[in-house]
């Protein structure tokens, strides 16, 4: 079953691609495991899927430390400053930065732990003020601050548009999202300005989000089924 809504999801992602012209396997499908057990995941991996996405800390770290290295880890939930140390311990990847505060942690704990992990800027792309992410506007000052204060650079932008069960919805905020990231890295904010990561797009939306300029999708019910 998780074999082959694997394989279904990538060959959708590989025709997008192709219909928009984008470097065929260019895109990353980061499989959503949160709430499926250790079992599901070795599952999703011995098909040959890479990246995982978790996003309570926990929960994480316990499944990282049973699994094979061979995996990559997104981290995708909201990050509080004190538990950073365990999350770049465990992540490869931390999506959701929103503040000053946490990309300075990360570049403490990157050089005390001498690990390496890459972030991207979660921004509030709708506007909501039940989100987290930093607002649209307020993004660039962000990247500035963390140029100026830390060692490290964002590889990119990451976005949750509003719920809607209708994709379509979801596109108005991916080209907003897209736009915004052109802009950014036209002021050479990010960590390589000449591929900036783009992570946005669920189980719903992803394709949308591809056509948008996604770089990294998030998939979960699609791949592991409904979570309780
Ligand atoms: C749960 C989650 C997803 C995956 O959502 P699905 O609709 O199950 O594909 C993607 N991104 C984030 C941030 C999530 O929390």
């Amino acid at each position: 079953m998780i074999a082959e809504n694997i394989n279904t999801i990538n060959s959708k992602i590989r025709a997008c691609e192709k219909k928009c012209n984008k470097i065929i396997g260019s895109t990353k499908l980061v499989a959503v495991s949160k709430r499926k057990n250790a079992n599901l995941i070795l599952e999703a991996h011995n098909c040959g899927q890479v990246f995982f996405g978790e996003n309570y800390l926990q929960e994480a770290i316990k499944k990282v430390s049973e699994l094979p290295s061979s995996i990559k880890w997104h981290f995708i939930g909201n990050l509080q400053s004190n538990k950073v140390k365990k999350a770049v311990a465990s992540f490869d990847v931390i999506e959701t930065v929103d503040k000053l505060r946490l990309a300075q942690a990360i570049d403490k704990q990157v050089c005390s732990l001498n690990k390496n992990v890459s972030f991207l800027i979660q921004v509030n792309i709708g506007d909501e003020i039940q989100k987290s992410g930093i607002a649209p506007e307020k993004a660039e000052g962000l990247l500035k601050e963390i140029i100026e204060t830390t060692s490290l650079k964002a590889s990119g932008i990451m976005v949750i548009p509003p719920y809607s069960p209708q994709p379509e919805a979801s596109r108005p905020f991916f080209i907003r999202a897209k736009k915004l990231t052109d802009e950014l890295a036209k002021k050479e904010l990010f960590f390589n300005n000449e591929s900036v990561e783009l992570s946005m797009g669920m189980s719903s939306d992803y394709i949308q989000a591809i056509e948008e300029g996604a770089t990294i999708v998030r998939v979960g019910t699609a791949i592991f089924g409904k979570r309780d």
